[in-house]
């Protein structure tokens, strides 16, 4: 089996609201999927999500990435996973969404070709997987009204973003505790803090059961990171800290972490998340999966990866609820919140419309 077509299509949708974080607001998904046609028919599909202010990538960057990949990709052999990220790593440094793009229709061929569920090619038998929903910035009252909305609609985790404004951030977990008092809450700041402006913020925190907190300060802040954890009443995860396996090394090395984020979108797809949870699970470190603003190809891949491993405790895959693929994506979606049942269809089981 040979590939011997590479397309790419790039969509821009909507959100039904501007998604707001600490970085930046958010008021289109602009994404990109790959289709990877083999000489056999076999047809395996990836989606690359451009987050600029994340990965330094835009949809535009995402195409003119797959377009240099492309000759590397032609007659190449789909099993051929690690040569590939290789040769894709030669071409290009960093651009870890559309080497997902890449990624992801790889292993969705793969899984087609072996006829099985892209969660039991990777290892996995229970293909149920729940996962949280994340609130934005708002203002505190909204973001509370929106707990209870969430907690209504069956979810049980909620992940608040903070690190706007400290009075605000206090504020929206005693407003959302109050309309949510059983569920599960962490906190992502999007590197919003310094790392004493944190710990002051975390022990207020976790007078409300706040269970995590994520990227609490700067991507480029191992020290204070480090410094943050060994004084955290609570456990605290990396995000933006952590793309590559490298930095999920360096990290563990500098007992950073309790916790890493991994995506997709960040890390070039499921080949080097597999290899960062390996990394973390060595170190006793957890790792959740979460996403970027994706359309169901993607959340679907990340479903699928957290259903294959044990130590992929939690999945924040919840950016489908920001906007509708309907038009975009096909397929069986069988979620019921808080969980998707992933079946038993060969592959990744969505397909973009092409
Ligand atoms: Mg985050």
């Amino acid at each position: 089996m040979r590939i011997a077509a590479v397309t790419a299509r790039r969509v821009a949708v909507p959100l039904t609201e501007p998604f707001e974080v600490s970085l930046g607001v958010i008021d289109t998904a602009d994404t990109v999927f790959v289709r990877l046609e083999t000489d056999t028919g076999l047809i395996g599909y990836g989606e690359g999500a451009a987050t600029p202010f994340v990965t330094g990538e835009t949809a535009q960057t995402v195409l003119g990435a797959i377009e240099l990949f492309k000759p590397a990709l032609l007659g190449a052999s789909p099993y051929a996973v690690e040569p590939l990220h290789r040769a894709m790593d030669r071409l290009l440094v960093g651009n870890g969404s559309a080497k997902a793009a890449v990624d992801l229709a790889l292993y969705d061929l793969l899984a087609k070709a072996a006829g099985l569920p892209l969660y039991r090619y990777l290892g996995g038998t229970d293909g149920v997987v729940e996962t949280d929903m994340t609130i934005g910035l708002m203002a505190p009252a909204a973001m509370a009204a929106r707990a209870g909305e969430l907690v209504a609609a069956g979810y049980r985790q909620i992940k608040v973003k903070a690190g706007a404004c400290d009075d605000q951030d206090r504020q929206a977990i005693r407003l959302i505790r109050e309309a949510a008092p059983q569920a599960h809450l962490k906190v992502d700041a999007n590197q919003g803090w310094n790392p004493a402006q944190a710990l002051a913020l975390l022990h207020y925190y976790t007078g409300f059961g706040v269970e995590s907190v994520e990227q609490p300060v700067p991507y480029w802040d191992r020290d204070g990171l480090a410094w943050l954890r060994a004084r955290s009443p609570i456990p605290v995860m990396a995000d933006e800290s952590c793309f590559t396996p490298h930095d999920a090394a360096a990290l563990v090395r500098h007992q950073a972490v309790d916790q890493i984020n991994i995506k997709l979108m960040k890390c070039g797809g499921i080949y080097p998340a597999l290899q960062i949870n390996a990394v973390a699970q060595a170190a006793g470190v957890s790792c959740m999966v979460g996403c970027m603003l994706e359309s169901r190809l993607s959340i679907a891949a990340g479903m699928h990866l957290v259903a294959a491993t044990a130590n992929i405790v939690q999945a924040d895959l919840d950016s489908f609820n920001d906007f509708d693929d309907s038009s975009l994506v096909t397929g069986e979606w069988r979620f019921t919140p808080p969980c998707l049942d992933l079946g038993e269809a060969p592959g990744i089981g969505l397909e973009p419309v092409f």
